[in-house]
């Protein structure tokens, strides 16, 4: 197969959005992923997945501590924003939670400290242990064949 076929098939498979934030001496950077899992109940694991020339893969080595704030539908540009997708860029405000930035509006803030890193081809993954979390109500935004939508009937 081409590397089109391989991606289009991976594309096929509906996710969630989340932004990964984290900080090198309170310097927040933040950055668009959906290569997201939730991995053990015991201990509280998760999983990312970060390529190799992703400014947040120096950042995280450096830090050692991650959130993932899963965003709900209505946080579509601010996705944009931390993929790099947008010039009109907006400041954003961040919280902090056992030291770590979150974003305000998600439907869930996971805070990690890293657990375990693997390198696997032009990725690394980062096995986080989960520290807190915050939780409120609200519907996901959602990534489908490259397209960003929402679930329809929740
Ligand atoms: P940059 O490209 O420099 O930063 C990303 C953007 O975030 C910039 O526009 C920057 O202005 C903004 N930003 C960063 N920090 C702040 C801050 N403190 N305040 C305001 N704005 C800020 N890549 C992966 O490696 N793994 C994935 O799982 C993954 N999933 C993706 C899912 C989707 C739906 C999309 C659209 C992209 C995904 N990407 C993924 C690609 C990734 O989001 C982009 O390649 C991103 O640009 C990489 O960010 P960077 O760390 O290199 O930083």
């Amino acid at each position: 197969m081409d590397d089109r076929t391989f991606r289009n098939a991976m594309g096929k498979f509906a996710t969630g959005v989340t932004i990964i934030t984290t900080a090198v001496d309170r310097d927040v950077h933040g950055m668009t992923a959906n290569a997201f899992m939730s991995v053990s109940l015991n201990p509280r694991l998760v999983l990312i997945s970060i390529g190799e020339k992703a400014k947040m893969l120096e950042k995280l080595n450096q830090s050692d501590a991650f959130a993932v704030n899963i965003l709900s539908e209505d946080q579509k540009e601010l996705s944009m924003q931390f993929a790099g997708q947008i010039q009109k860029k907006r400041k954003v405000t961040f919280e902090w939670l056992h030291g770590i930035p979150i974003l305000n509006g998600a439907l869930a803030n996971i805070v990690c400290h890293v657990y375990s890193k693997q390198l696997a081809g032009d990725h690394t993954l980062f096995i986080g242990e989960v520290i807190d979390v915050a939780v409120r109500e609200g519907t996901p935004l959602t990534f489908f064949a490259g397209k960003y939508g929402k679930i329809a009937n929740i």
